[in-house]
Parts: structure tokens; sequence; C-alpha cells
């Protein structure tokens, strides 16, 4: 069940309360009335079958997490209004939760004052970081690991910024001697540290990346589009001193979309110095008429932008406030708990399984043991593919040549591995139901091997 009955009476009473602040006005037609919507509607819902079940915990393939229920009730009662958070004029209740919302997360990451807004996701996001990054340092480079996300490169293409890949370690994080051996050069404006990387979930040594950076002048943006929320958990090791140095750096990209449980598209960009909202600014003439403070329509390169995605986010962080060893944090440690037991339970299977990387997150990267790249690819996709059938959702994912997997004969240039995003906290309490399944997919597919 997708939803139940209470939970659309909910709605209804919301919807009432909402109308109730509308009452002054003539009544006018509902469309909601039109007979020619009921077979339109039946139609979409069969279309839409097509799709793997990611509201399930036996879904733990891709990053997709669900809304929080009160996200989406929260996202369906304002839509009906359908603000638009441009400006004042087209969503002024919900600019207001906007700026609260979001003020709570830059309060997440340590910032008492700081400019932000949200975004139509990670990818905008992280584009008004780097565009900020380059009127600061204009003609200087950008620098970002081969295993940051993809789309740097191509911001920076957009922005005809200039830019350049350091190599990832065996960890697949930032590897450091190469950082230092190119701000030695003097021509780097910023680097992008990934703290929570979207292949495999490692964590870049922000601590250990800020200093340098600092000594050389060198702006800092973390992209915590997938891991941001990780701030509120209990981390291990390098990881958690990476996090605790967030509130050090330049600009932080954070997807509310992904483990915040909002519906598409929720992202949001951060900037610890709210000065850098000068280069927002405009004076189109026909947007501002009802305020004199810089509002939203100036400070996102975005302009419309729907304000329905706020009042969620608003709604989840009243529900769920951004705290410390509370519910949030919780249901975030539950999914950190799912990839370290699903780890734990793979590496006592030696002779059946490889896992390439100790999660740092709750991403968790393995394969079928096998003596060779195509022999390992070949059974990870059947795996994959009878997984599938026993309901069971994974993903794929390609791994290079590298040092995580010195045995294997590389008889191709890259090996298909499995990969598990453990995203919702449910994931834990059905881990013993995925492994078993993942067992059952195993044996059914290991003649492969020979
Ligand atoms: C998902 C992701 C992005 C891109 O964000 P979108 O919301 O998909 O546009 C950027 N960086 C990282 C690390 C991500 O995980």
């Amino acid at each position: 069940m997708l939803i139940s009955q209470p939970g659309l009476d909910l709605l209804q009473e919301a919807l009432n309360h909402l109308g109730h602040g509308f009452t002054t006005l003539p009544a006018a037609e509902n469309p909601l009335e039109d007979e020619r919507l009921r077979p339109v509607l039946l139609e979409v819902a069969a279309r839409m079958r097509d799709n793997y079940p990611y509201h399930h915990p036996l879904y733990a393939g891709q990053m997709l997490k669900p809304p929080h229920p009160v996200a989406r009730l929260a996202y369906a009662l304002a839509q009906f209004l359908n603000p638009n958070n441009h400006a004042l004029d087209g969503g002024r209740a919900s600019s207001a939760l906007e700026k609260e919302a979001v003020g709570e997360i830059a309060a997440m990451f340590g910032w008492k004052e700081h400019l932000g807004h949200l975004t139509s996701g990670g990818t905008f996001a992280n584009l008004e970081g780097l565009w900020i990054a380059g009127c600061l340092q204009p003609g200087k480079r950008v620098l970002a690991s081969t295993e940051a996300h993809y789309t740097h490169q191509r911001i920076c293409g957009v922005l005809q910024i200039p830019f350049d890949t350091l190599r990832a370690d065996t960890n697949a994080r930032i590897s450091l001697p190469q950082l230092e051996t190119e701000l030695a050069k003097g021509d780097v404006g910023t680097v992008v540290v990934t703290l929570g990387t979207s292949a495999v979930g490692a964590v870049d040594p922000l601590h250990q990346i800020l200093p340098l950076a600092r000594q050389a002048g060198v702006r800092v943006h973390v992209d915590a589009a997938y891991g941001g929320y990780f701030r509120l958990a209990r981390l291990n090791g390098q990881a958690a001193q990476a996090f605790a140095a967030i509130p050090e750096v330049d600009s932080v990209a954070i997807d509310p979309h992904k483990h915040g449980m909002q519906p598409y598209g929720c992202g949001c960009i951060l900037f610890r110095d709210p000065s850098v909202g000068r280069y927002y600014k405009h004076d189109s003439p026909y947007t501002y008429f009802s305020s004199d403070e810089l509002h939203l329509g100036e400070i996102s390169l975005e302009c419309s932008r729907a304000g329905a995605a706020a009042v969620a986010l608003w709604a989840t962080q009243r529900l769920l406030p951004l705290e410390l060893d509370g519910e949030m944090a919780e249901r975030l440690e539950k999914s950190l708990s799912a990839a370290r037991q699903l780890a734990a339970w793979l590496k006592a299977r030696p002779q059946q399984w490889k896992l390439l990387f100790e999660p740092e997150l709750d991403l968790v990267v393995w394969a079928p043991q096998g003596l060779s790249a195509s022999q390992v690819s070949r059974q990870t996709q059947a795996i994959f593919d009878r997984a599938a059938e026993l309901d069971l959702h994974l993903a794929v994912t390609q791994l290079s040549q590298g040092g995580q997997w010195p045995e294997l004969d590389w008889d191709q240039p890259r090996v298909a591995c499995l990969r598990s995003c453990l995203m919702k906290p449910e994931h834990l309490q059905w881990l013993p139901e995925i492994c078993q399944r993942l067992e059952q997919a195993y044996l059914s597919t290991s003649s492969l091997a020979l």
C-alpha cells in the first residue's frame, strides 16, 4: 500500500484548513470534478507500474530514498496553491519557510550566518558553488578527484573555468601528495571535496585538505549532495574527522532529495560568507514588488522554483529536527549499521564474495569472487538479474583496474560489481532477508564461476 486512508483523510483535513484562509472569495469551479480525469489517472497508474519498487526495503540498489510521509503530504498540500519561491509575490509563506529550513541546514553545519537557498538539485547547487568560486578566483583552476561527481567537470565547462582531476587513492579518496603538488603550482582557485562519493560513499579527508588549501589561499567547496546529513550521525575514524571540519569550508552543496527524504527536486547551496550575495544581485524590473531585503529570487541563479519543495522540507524538519542524537540521526545510523552488517556478512564468506571498500557511509560495493574481470562481470550481471527475480533489487557499478583487487586477472579494463545504497532505516531490519536472497541468487548463478 502506497498510502492509507488515514493518510488521505489527513491531507483532506489539512487542505480544508488551508482553504479556510481564502473563504472571502466567491466560489469557483472545481476542475477535479471533471469525469474525464478518472480514465487518464488510472492509465497513468498502470504506466507507472513499469518501475522498480523504490519504496520497498527490498529495493536496495541505486541512490533512491522514498520521501518521508510528512514530506509527501506537505508537498501535495502546498501544490494546490503551487507557490513559486522565485519572489515574494509568488510565494510569501513558502519563501519564509524556505529561509527557516535552509537556516536549519546551515546550523547543522555549524553556521550561524550564511547565504543559501534551495535549488532543483545537487547539480545546480554545485554549479552555484563553483560559479561564486570562479567569480572570486577568476582564471584559476578547479580541482576535483576522479571519484567526484561527473557533473563538476561539465559545470566547469559551462562556466568556462579551467578544471583538472586529482587521482583518487585505493580508498577512493583524494590523494594528498598529488593535491600538494597541484597546489604548489599557484594557479588553483578551488578544491572540490566530496563527503560521500556517489559511486562508493567514500569521504575525502577534508580535515587534512583544509590546512593545505588555506595555506595556498585556495577555496574549499564541499560536495555533500549525498553525504551531508551524516553530519548528524556517529561516524567512524577519518570520516568523523572530515565531517567535523565542515564549518571551516567556504561552500557546501547538500541534497535534501537524497538523505533528507524529500521529493525531487530539492537541493541546497550554502555559503559561509553572506557577502557573496553581491554576485547574485540583479535588477530585473518586473519581479520585485513587495520587499526591500535581499530575497530568495535575488540570491538564486534559477528563476522559478517550487515553493512546495520548501514547504515539504520545512515540514520534515519540523517533525524530525536536524539534531545530534535525535530521530533523524537515529534513522541515518540505522543505514550505517545496515551497511556495516552487510560488509561483515560478505567478509565472513570470502570464498563467495569480495568486499571492495570498507563502507564509510551506507553504500556497499562488492562482487562475487572470481579469477578474471570478465568472469566476475558475467556473474555480477547474472546475480543482479536473478536477485531481481527474487524481488531483491541491487545496482551494478563498473570498477576500473586499480589497487582494490590486485589478485584479479584484469583481462578487461573494468569489472562489474554489485552496489547497494542502504538508505532506508528499514534496511537494517530487512538485512537478514536481503542476505538470504543474495545468497540464493549467488548459488543459482555460481556455475558461471567455473
Ligand atoms: C547526486 C549527487 C550529485 C548530483 O546531484 P543531483 O541532485 O542528482 O543533481 C552531485 N554530487 C554528488 C556527490 C552526488 O551524490
